[in-house]
């Protein structure tokens, strides 16, 4: 199931270190390498799934626990009242660049709307 071109599969099997700060049974988050605000975690699914276009029916519990993963590490980080951003990037016209579907997970900061 691991993609052996994958960043993120490399990271899940240990091959590259990471700042993992959650682990569930469908999915791990650790802190972004190049942060775009106080906190910025990706919560990416166990199982190598490309895009948000290749989210299949069978994967709806797996994306759905990336949400849950959002919830509990924004109160662990203390911004769930506050507000913060989940956001997920699809292609490189929205600026996907590791081809592992992950949930950005920004706080610590008000954000704007549109994003850029
Ligand atoms: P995206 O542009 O939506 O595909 O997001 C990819 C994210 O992965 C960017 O925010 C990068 O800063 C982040 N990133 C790339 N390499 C690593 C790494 N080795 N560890 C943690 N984050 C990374
Ligand atoms: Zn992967």
């Amino acid at each position: 199931m691991a993609n052996d071109d994958c960043l993120f599969c490399k990271i899940l099997a240990g091959d590259i270190p990471a700042d993992v700060i959650y682990e569930s049974d469908t999915a791990i988050a650790f802190r972004d390498i190049n942060p775009q605000a106080p906190t910025h975690v990706l919560i990416i699914p166990r199982k190598h799934i490309a895009t948000i276009n290749d989210i299949g029916e069978d994967d709806q519990a797996i994306v759905g626990s990336l949400y849950s993963a959002a919830r509990t590490i924004a109160a662990e980080e203390g911004f769930s009242e506050e507000g913060y951003r989940a956001v997920m990037n699809c292609n490189e016209g929205a600026g996907q660049t590791v081809f592992h579907i992950h949930l950005h997970l920004l706080g610590g900061r008000p954000f704007s709307w549109p994003p850029g």
